[in-house]
């Protein structure tokens, strides 16, 4: 068996199918393990001690069964999540706004009711309220697809004014509001209400005892890498597919160096913005390939800053800052103690993250640098960003989240994880269920589960 790419998704895969006793061997592309889960050699001080700064994945959460599981088998540690994003103030209209001035602020745009609802959670709010699912595959159910329409579009439908719906865009939702299904954002959302009840043992107060989600001791690769390192010289790196051709009784792997690679069966876990550069024969049937070529995937921006001041203190806003300008979000974070390094970040997410990373990531710092300076003076000099990243620019990713448009819900996402021949499908993308790290678990265990229904 040959599986392609080397982040969860792809070892689980891997690593089921060889625990069963079949022979097999992982292509990965890029020269390191991990995919999206990706901790950097730059780190942070915490009372934990130094964590790395995580460009990818690193909350894990306590309803996340086959993550947990692999944390266990292969002896990692858990640690509390040493990391506490501080309240948001707004900058919206030209104006700098504590949360709490916000439903009597002239810089307010809404009307009556919608005027109280906090600024950040506008959007959040207002879709909780028209959510109609129930269990969590019920986005996939063809019942519910007259909700595949733009997250704007519901809203609409259910009596958000239209200032409402141009100030969630801003708000929170970003670009959520017109180029994603409002099925593929009620995914995330009825998986998400599902975590509350694993919040583990409650003190007499009925206090959760236990903090989630928490992370990996070392950085949350450490766990790509021990399942990677169980399976030892299966694991190829530098080993970029570039053809997958379905003979009838065989599948050929090509790699950009000339290699082939013959294989019974053949689980790809490449994200589709990828996927959709590797020939495929014969190719795939209707909605399938519609998929591959067209899936959309958001793109995250984020710069990982040191705070040499708390600025807040000059300034008497909320540390945190959420704007209706291009850079959209910067999270002040302390501690859990409050003490020691203040850290920051800016998320930058859809086409304001797209238009900060096509400049230089050097012209890009410097960007975000200024452009919150400008938004909030105390910033001046307080700032340094440590690391930076563009999920879009990573040629071997090319996003950070499947994101499906108005519509693909319905198109292909029933019919896009089908085998085609011996091609099996992996990859977050190809979640049924889950969100996050536990969807990667969760396709490579179904993928997997495929091949061996078939041996
Ligand atoms: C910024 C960010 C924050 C996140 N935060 C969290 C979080 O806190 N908690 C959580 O649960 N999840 C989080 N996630 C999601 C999580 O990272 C993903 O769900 C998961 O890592 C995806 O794994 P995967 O195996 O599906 O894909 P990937 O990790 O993308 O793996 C695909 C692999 O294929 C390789 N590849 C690509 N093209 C080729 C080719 N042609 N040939 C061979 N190999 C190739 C790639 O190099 C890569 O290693 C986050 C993601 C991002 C981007």
């Amino acid at each position: 068996m040959v599986v392609i790419g080397a982040g969860l998704s792809g070892l689980n895969a891997a690593g089921i199918l060889a625990d069963s006793g079949l022979s097999v061997l992982v292509l990965e592309g890029s020269g390191r393990i991990g995919g999206r889960v990706w901790s950097a050699k730059e780190s942070w001080e915490t009372n934990a001690g130094d964590v790395p700064i995580e460009l990818g994945a690193s909350q894990i959460s306590g309803s996340y069964a086959r993550v947990l599981d692999a944390v266990d088998r292969l002896d990692l540690t858990l640690i509390d999540q040493d990391r506490f994003v501080l309240p948001f103030s707004l900058h919206m209209n030209g104006m700098h706004i504590k949360a709490d001035d916000w439903a009597d602020s002239p810089a307010n745009p809404l009307q009556g009711d919608e005027r109280e609802i906090p600024a950040t959670a506008f959007g959040s709010t207002m879709m909780a309220k028209v959510n109609p699912l129930v269990e969590l595959d019920d986005w996939l159910d063809p019942r519910f697809s007259d909700y595949d329409v733009s997250v704007a579009e519901l809203l609409r439908r259910h009596g958000v004014s239209e200032e409402g719906i141009r100030f969630a865009a801003v708000s929170g939702l970003g670009t959520e509001m017109h180029g994603v299904s409002a099925l593929r954002y009620f995914q995330e959302r009825t998986r998400g209400a599902l975590e509350s009840q694993f919040v583990g043992p409650l003190d007499d107060d009925g206090e959760p005892i236990e903090f989630w989600p928490k992370n990996i001791l070392g950085g949350t690769a450490m766990l790509p890498q021990a399942m990677a390192a169980q399976l030892g010289d299966r694991v190829r790196v530098n080993h970029q597919v570039t053809a997958i051709d379905n003979e009838k009784d065989a599948v050929d792997v090509h790699t950009l160096d000339g290699s082939r690679f013959r294989a019974r069966f053949v689980i790809s876990s490449l994200p589709f913005t990828v996927l959709r550069a590797v020939s495929i024969w014969p190719r795939p049937p209707g909605p399938q390939f519609q998929a591959i070529q067209k899936l959309d995937y958001a793109e995250t921006t984020r710069a990982f800053c040191r705070i040499k001041e708390p600025f807040w203190q000059e300034d008497g806003f909320e540390p945190s800052l959420n704007t209706d300008g291009p850079i959209r979000m910067f999270w002040a974070m302390d501690n859990h103690t409050g003490e020691g390094e203040h850290r920051g970040m800016f998320v930058v997410t859809g086409q304001a993250g797209l238009q900060v990373a096509s400049r230089s990531p050097q012209a890009a710092s410097d960007f975000l640098i200024k452009e919150l300076e400008r938004v909030r003076p105390s910033t001046k000099g307080q700032i340094e960003i440590v690391r930076y990243h563009s999920w879009g620019n990573q040629p071997l990713q090319r996003g950070c989240s499947p994101m499906f448009a108005p519509g693909q819900v319905t198109a292909f996402a029933n019919e896009m994880i089908v085998p085609h021949g011996r091609l099996h499908f992996a990859g977050e993308h190809t979640r049924r269920l889950e969100y996050g790290m536990e969807a990667a678990m969760e396709s490579g265990e179904r993928a997997a589960f495929e091949i061996l229904d078939r041996t």
